[in-house]
């Protein structure tokens, strides 16, 4: 805005420049003229004053017979001549060659001063020439004229031998008639001069206005430009260089709304994959100051790092040992740091280096991935898989000691045998339990699809109690069900939720001692359906009922592989409860007993009574 001000003002200098520009020349050009006409004016005047005496003279007819006497008489008859021996700026004077006396003379002055007349026509040069010369019709005709206190004066001097003598003739013209026609000359060239500088102003104006006036109107939409408003095009009035001004700013001002537009839009873009970008983006600039951060790295840093904090800081709290001038110095990052711990959570952070046209460095874009799932993912497969061989090597021990055993000569003692046998068949079940229940744990990470049918959850649990009625009697257990109200009937996989109900009762049996009591307890609440197993068993301590859902975790491992667990069985119900959208909670006092809660959603469509 402020360079556009200062050029308005140099356009502005630019109109008056050329007016300026213009009476100059006018006031040079007048002023040539004038000195041209004033030597030209004097020359002419002299001209005609020498020309006029030199033809009247030879009118006159005067030759060497001629006497002085004769020569005065002729002089003062003639009409021309006579108006230098009358008149008052024009006087003839005769002086003798030989002495230089003056002889006669019709000059005013002369009659007053005759010897101031006499110094004063001695300063003329055309006289000095002549009396000095040698030859008999010397002529002093100089045109210059020659100072004098009394009035400036030209002379034209003649030598002229008659019978009576040699004289010399000085006709004298007051220079004061020629300065008249000059003064008049200037006064009109000073009129004239004015005039034309006034015309020089006005042509001038009108001129720089039709040079100013186009690049004024370029000069405002360079404004308007710069204010972002493209909309207005330059009209081309001409074809010269302004008019070619114009047309390649309209090109340039086109040109560039394209670009804006090209590169507004891919701005636009790079916005919107960055905002939706999983992976967390910070640009610093060369400072290490925050030019962009996106919404995934403010949630990745848990928005501790605000947008101020510099690259420096960010490296620290990364515990990265870089710094912006490092990077500055070498110019060159390192591979990724593969995994960077920052809280609870593990990153990989990747740097970028940016540099501006001179090859310097920019600044920094650093990528930041979360990778703490697949650290964990990564933590639970080794974890599983060394559970896994742990959990087979166990029975295969047994079966490979009995097995050992028998062949050594046990076989013999048959009930030793039987007996031996009996828990080789009990680690085999085992075992056979365990890779049963891996295989339905692939199946759910191999993401299964549920079979899903209208299910009465009232008549899969009555089965499914009956079922376990006879495992409960062997424990001499009460396992007792109550249907508090009409159930919904629900869409779900039948056989998946009879083996969750299977897990959950049998751990109600398993882990709750010799009489008793365990309670199945079916109701609806909400859109929900939910399924209660309460026993009054050993309980499961707080510090461990976060876990029991994991993959082979165990209270007490002796006691769980005594009653024949796999410590798969609550993951998989829980899986299979997550499945159709519900959920297994569990509440346990130590010592006291367990109550699991079964949810499973009833949708709208599905709510129809039994
Ligand atoms: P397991 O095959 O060992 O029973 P689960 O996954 O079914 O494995 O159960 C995990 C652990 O949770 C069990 O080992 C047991 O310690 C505890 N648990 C599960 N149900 C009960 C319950 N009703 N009463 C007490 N402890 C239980």
């Amino acid at each position: 805005m402020k360079r556009l001000m200062t050029l308005a003002a140099s356009l502005r200098s630019i109109q008056w420049r050329l007016v300026i520009i213009l009476m100059l020349t006018t006031f040079v050009l007048m002023s040539v003229v004038w000195v041209f006409l004033n030597s030209r004016v004097e020359r002419i005047f002299y001209s005609d004053f020498k020309e006029n005496i030199e033809t009247n003279y030879s009118a006159l007819e005067i030759t060497e017979e001629t006497n002085y006497d004769m020569l005065l008489y002729n002089l003062r008859t003639n009409a021309v001549i006579v108006g230098f021996i009358k008149g008052t700026d024009k006087s003839f004077t005769i002086l003798d060659r030989n002495t230089a006396e003056i002889l006669y003379s019709s000059d005013e002055f002369y009659q007053v001063d005759k010897n101031g007349f006499r110094n004063e026509i001695f300063k003329s040069e055309n006289l000095l020439s002549v009396l000095a010369s040698s030859q008999p019709d010397a002529v002093g005709e100089k045109r210059g004229y020659t100072k004098s206190e009394s009035g400036d004066f030209y002379t034209y001097v003649k030598s002229q031998t008659l019978s009576d003598g040699e004289f010399v003739l000085l006709f004298k013209y007051k220079r004061a008639r020629a300065l008249e026609v000059l003064s008049d000359f200037s006064k009109v060239i000073m009129t004239g001069t004015l005039f034309a500088l006034l015309a020089a102003v006005l042509i001038g104006s009108v001129l720089s206005r039709t040079i100013t006036l186009p690049i004024n109107d370029i000069m405002h939409k360079a404004e308007k430009i710069t204010d972002g408003d493209f909309g207005y095009a330059i009209e081309v009035r001409s074809e010269d260089e302004l008019g070619k001004l114009a047309k390649t700013f309209n090109y340039m001002s086109s040109r560039l709304k394209g670009m804006l537009t090209e590169i507004t839009s891919e701005k636009k873009k790079l916005e919107t994959i960055l905002y939706y970008m999983n992976d967390g983006i910070i640009a610093y600039n060369r400072l290490g100051e925050v030019i962009h951060i996106n919404p995934a790295a403010k949630k990745l840093l848990y928005n501790k790092v605000s947008d101020i904090i510099s690259f420096d800081e960010f490296m620290s709290i990364l515990n990265i040992d870089l710094t912006i001038d490092r990077i500055s110095k070498n110019r060159s990052i390192c591979e990724p740091f593969q995994k960077v711990q920052y809280k609870d959570r593990f990153f990989k952070v990747q740097l970028a280096v940016f540099t501006d046209e001179k090859n310097q460095l920019d600044g920094v874009i650093t990528v930041i991935q979360d990778i703490t799932e697949e650290q964990k993912l990564e933590k639970m497969r080794r974890e599983f898989v060394a559970n896994v061989s742990h959990e087979l090597r166990t029975p295969l021990t047994s079966v490979k000691s009995y097995t050992e055993t028998l062949l050594d000569g046990a076989l013999q003692d048959r009930l030793t045998a039987e007996q031996f046998l009996n828990v080789i068949n009990d680690e085999t079940d085992r075992m056979t339990r365990l890779v049963k229940d891996l295989l339905t744990l692939s199946q759910h990470d191999g993401g299964i699809v549920l079979n899903l049918e209208d299910t009465s959850i009232s008549d899969l649990v009555t089965s499914c109690v009956n079922r376990m009625k006879r495992e409960a009697e062997t424990k001499k257990q009460s396992l007792k069900l109550k249907i508090k109200q009409t159930i919904p009937i629900i869409k779900a996989d039948r056989h998946r939720i009879d083996q969750l109900l299977i897990n959950i009762i049998g751990n109600a049996i398993k882990y709750t001692p010799e009489k008793g009591n365990i309670q199945v307890l079916v109701y609806s609440e909400k859109d929900k359906v939910i399924i209660n197993v309460e026993d009054n068993g050993i309980g499961i301590p707080a510090t461990d009922l976060d876990r029991i859902f994991e993959r082979f975790y165990r209270v007490d491992k002796a006691r769980s592989r005594q009653m024949g667990g796999t410590g798969l069985g609550l993951a998989i119900a829980k899986e299979i409860a997550v499945m159709h959208g519900g959920d297994i909670t569990v509440k346990s006092k130590l010592g006291k007993g367990t109550s699991v809660f079964i949810e499973l959603p009833v949708y709208k469509a599905q709510k129809k009574a039994l």
